[in-house]
């Protein structure tokens, strides 16, 4: 699909008064006021090349009070502003596709306190993730939010598109980890409900609100995130199998032996496996033969005894539900098997247009959600390739299919919202959702009123309309 194919207004924004930009030059300091076209490339443009807007000024504050500052020069002059942090998201959330103001936070990186008895750390927007759980881990903590673009990707971002990734399983998504936020809402004040509190019945619980936005109800400058004790032994298994009902019932003895101490549980189709060990860099099959199904599953223990019930698992299961499994014996074997399923998405690159879906279903529907959807997909485009994977234990598959072998791309690519209308049709029957982590922003604004309650869409509108009168805040996103 192209840009220009989703419907995305092209014209709201008039040009930026050069005696504006001074003004917000003077907020942020010289350095940093971007306006020079090449520099804000980076800005206007993402990974995948899938999205691509314009800009005539990028901020970045380097504290709260810049940001408030900016926001309030904002609304006074109705300037449109795209808060932006490691611009990593999936759904062109954080592109300014109609000249907004790109608004950095990636400046406001520090680690304002770590409270080791509270178990608590209070981070500001910017601080990438991987810096996050680097300082949890140098005090002897777990901050458990993994995702494979950790090492770009900040905590700002996480929380505002309520990031999944492979530990949701047994910590939570990204909203189950923060106690409280500082935000800068539109008109420039700022809301401080930094709370290190497991326990706070005093009204309306307001951070939340601003977690899984967007960035279209106000900027997060800081949050209060959760610590959690720091695992002693992981234990990791590669595991093939026929089916995904036969990995369901493994999910289902695992969590029986294991709770919450199984971390992550990943299914993984043939293919999936195969793009992956075809395209991606030293990656291989830790199995010796192939499976039509494999399970990445990974067990973490904070006791001393070092040992997690993985192996117990593993037998109670290789009789008729396992077919072949390896446990990792190494750090560097347990980082091949991750890197196996890190690659899974860039791998499906080299193989041509990969129409992507990321869904949820209640957990016990995912085998039967992929046979119909492998079904209908090819029944609608014969020769469509199915790579589905992702976190089985949250029922949540990244559910792409790859162009037919020696079809033109951009022909395939052009029946993106065909395809999406026919997986989405099983999706809502079965109770999922049409986006599970990665969000909404301009990829699934359209798709949004139809398969959500109307009385819902409505509150949403009537609560952006509160919060940001102006609408300047990441216009035309989710809404
Ligand atoms: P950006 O991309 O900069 O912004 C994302 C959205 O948040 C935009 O709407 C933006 O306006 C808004 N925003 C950013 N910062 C702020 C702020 N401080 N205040 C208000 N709004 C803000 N996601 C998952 O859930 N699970 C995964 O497993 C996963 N894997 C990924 C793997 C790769 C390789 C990539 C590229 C992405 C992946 N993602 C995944 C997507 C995920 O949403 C982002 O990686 C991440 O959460 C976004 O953080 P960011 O700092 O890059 O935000
Ligand atoms: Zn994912």
């Amino acid at each position: 699909m192209k840009e220009d194919e989703m419907n995305i207004n092209k014209s709201a924004t008039p040009p930026l008064a050069p005696e504006l930009i001074e003004q917000f030059r003077k907020i942020v300091g010289e350095r940093h006021a971007i306006t020079d076209a090449a520099d804000i490339e980076a800005y206007v443009t993402e990974e995948r090349n899938l999205f691509h807007g314009r800009s005539p000024l990028v901020l970045r504050p380097g504290s709260t009070a810049e940001v408030a500052a900016i926001c309030k020069l904002a609304s006074e002059h109705r300037i449109a502003l795209v808060p932006q942090g490691g611009n990593t998201g999936l759904v062109g959330g954080q592109t300014p596709h109609n000249g907004e103001v790109v608004v950095s936070l990636r400046r406001l990186d520090k680690i304002r306190e770590v409270d080791t008895a509270s178990n608590t750390m209070t981070c500001e927007a910017g601080v990438v993730l991987q810096i996050a759980q680097q300082k949890a881990s140098d005090v002897d903590r777990l901050f458990p939010l993994s995702l494979g673009a950790e090492g770009s990707c900040t905590i700002g971002g996480n929380l505002s598109t309520n990031a999944g990734g492979t530990a949701a399983l047994a910590y939570g998504v990204a909203r189950e980890m923060a106690l409280g936020l500082e935000v800068v809402l539109a008109d420039g004040r700022v809301l401080n409900v930094l709370s290190k509190l497991k326990k706070d019945n005093t009204g309306y619980n307001l951070h939340n609100l601003f977690i899984g936005a967007e960035g279209t109800l106000g900027i997060i400058t800081a949050a209060t995130l959760k610590l959690f004790p720091k695992p002693r032994a992981v234990e990791t298994a590669f595991v093939g199998l026929k089916s995904p009902e036969a990995a369901l019932k493994l999910l289902t003895i695992a969590q029986g032996e294991a709770a919450n101490a199984l971390t992550s549980f990943e299914l993984l189709s043939e293919m999936a496996v195969d793009f992956s060990v075809r395209h991606g860099i030293d990656v291989r099959d830790p199995l010796s033969e192939k499976h039509p199904w494999y399970v990445l599953m990974e067990l973490s223990t904070a006791s001393d005894d070092a040992r997690t019930p993985l192996e117990t698992i593993l037998t109670r299961a290789m009789e008729e539900i396992v077919d072949d499994a390896v446990i990792a014996a190494s750090l560097a074997q347990r980082n091949n098997f991750w890197k196996l399923r890190e690659e899974m998405s860039a791998a499906q690159k080299p193989e041509g247009g990969s129409i992507k879906h990321d869904i949820s279903v209640p957990v016990a529907a995912v085998p039967a959600f992929i046979e119909e959807a492998n079904a209908a997909v090819v029944k609608l485009i014969p020769g469509a390739r199915p790579v589905p994977f992702g976190h089985l234990g949250d029922g949540n598959l990244h559910y792409n299919v790859s162009q037919p072998i020696g079809a033109n791309t951009a022909d395939y690519l052009a029946r993106w919202h065909e395809m999406n209308a026919v997986v989405f049709e099983i999706v809502l029957r079965m109770g999922g959702s049409i986006s599970a982590e990665h969000g909404i922003g301009v990829l699934k604004r359209d798709e949004l009123p139809e398969v959500k309650d109307k009385t819902a869409i409505e509150l949403m509108r009537q609560i952006k309309a509160m919060l940001d009168p102006l609408g300047i805040m990441n216009p035309g996103k989710v809404l």
